[in-house]
């Protein structure tokens, strides 16, 4: 067997439970079962929790770029997108290539503890740069831009590749009622009539749904991506996420990309918590804001045979934060950059804290040194050079606040 290892004496947490003092055992990429490996083992000393590698189920790598972009609030996404690419920021973020800008949103992933990405976007902008990626950004969906009719016309049309997505058993991702004119609200009637609403549907934004909207998703099965922190920014409103989550919808949790969005997923998530509770005056629990960024994507991606929870078969797709294991998911719901200790995906490791620079020993030249929040890791690829080089091209000493770098 190959590579095999395990992580060890460590909290656990698999999709019902969290196991204290557990271990995990990892060859040819998987998760094997939960003992310890004869061959290598890791174990934990101090106070550290081990999760499934994150899924940011929305973004646009494209658009990892900053300042945010807007002078909201805005009737519907249309206006927005005009002012980004008329906007100085558009033409300072073009100087770099699109590979290099690519890059900024995977690094930008891969530090804030995850290892999958969904890049809502047409295969022709993304599919030759996916592969020279250091995390996964997925390849196999079909889209829609949104649905209206001035929408930006992304792939073959919404009947052609919902159909596509069916037959391949694939999801079918689009943005809906992302705004409240007219047009945009009536999204989920369009899919209707389409005949696109099923457990392969996944939609985003949804921030004009109505009562009936909901119940109708919810009876088709179909799938509920929120980025709240994109929303309050444009629009100042979000969608009604407690009925969404009532109705029973299959709900995760995406940054939109950082133009609009929050600037990572740890971010978006503390984010998502605050606008819950000023909206309802309640609390969204932490375990269920987990699954939102674990679980829940994987299922409306059609990946959770593969990905999204600690079970055994599942890729070794890892993640470690430093934090109170007596309570995980408040941990993970409230970590920071500098808290995400390890991460891991197919069984390697791609960022860390040096503490952990004997199980990157085995790839050493594949990585090098960075500081992220005045702390030091060890990274896949050279993320110093990555900013060297983008602020040769830009021509100042730009700051991109999703990667700390340095600072
Ligand atoms: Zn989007």
């Amino acid at each position: 067997m190959n590579n095999e290892y395990s992580i060890s004496e460590i909290t656990i947490v698999t999709p019902k439970e969290a196991l204290e003092k557990a271990s995990i055992r990892i060859g040819d990429g998987k998760i094997k079962d939960f003992s310890k490996s004869t061959l290598k083992d890791y174990p934990i000393k101090g106070d550290y929790i081990l999760f499934p590698a994150l899924i940011n189920a929305h973004d646009h790598l494209f658009g990892t770029y900053y300042p945010k972009i807007g002078n909201g609030p805005y009737i519907c996404w249309l206006p927005w997108d005009y002012d980004l690419k008329s906007s100085e920021v558009y033409d300072e973020r073009n100087k770099n290539t699109p590979y290099e800008v690519y890059l900024f949103g995977a690094y930008k992933n891969l530090i804030s503890g995850v290892t999958t990405v969904h890049d809502h976007i047409p295969h022709v902008v993304n599919n030759t740069l996916i592969d020279k990626l250091p995390i996964r950004v997925l390849k196999e969906y079909t889209l829609a831009h949104e649905a209206s009719v001035y929408d930006l016309k992304w792939g073959d049309g919404i009947e052609i590749e919902y159909k596509r997505a069916v037959e391949k058993d694939l999801p079918f991702v689009t943005h809906i009622e992302e705004g409240f004119d007219e047009e945009s609200l009536r999204g989920v009637d369009t899919l209707e009539q389409l005949d696109a609403l099923s457990d392969h549907t996944v939609v985003i934004h949804g921030i004009g749904f109505s009562e009936k909207d909901i119940k109708l998703l919810a009876k088709k099965k179909v799938n509920f991506i929120w980025c709240p922190g994109s929303n309050m920014f444009m629009f100042q409103r979000t969608a009604k996420v407690k009925e969404i989550i009532e109705a029973g919808v299959n709900v995760s949790i995406g940054t939109d990309s950082p133009a609009s969005g929050e600037l990572n997923l740890l971010e978006e998530v503390r984010f998502a918590k605050k606008v819950y509770k000023e909206m309802y005056g309640d609390e969204l629990a932490n375990d269920s804001i987990v699954r939102m960024i674990t679980l829940n994507p994987a299922k409306a991606f059609r990946l959770d045979k593969r990905l999204g929870s600690l079970e055994k078969g599942k890729l070794g797709d890892l993640l470690i934060i430093a934090g109170d294991k007596k309570k995980p998911y408040k941990s993970l719901v409230e970590a920071n950059l500098k808290d995400i200790a390890l991460v891991i995906m197919e069984g390697k490791p791609l960022y860390g804290d040096v503490s952990f620079e004997e199980m990157f020993n085995n790839h050493k030249s594949e990585y090098t040194s960075v500081t992220i929040q005045g702390k030091d890791k060890l990274i896949i690829g050279d993320l110093n050079g990555v900013m060297e080089k983008m602020r040769k091209k830009v021509g100042f000493h730009k700051e991109l606040p999703f990667l700390p770098v340095g600072n």
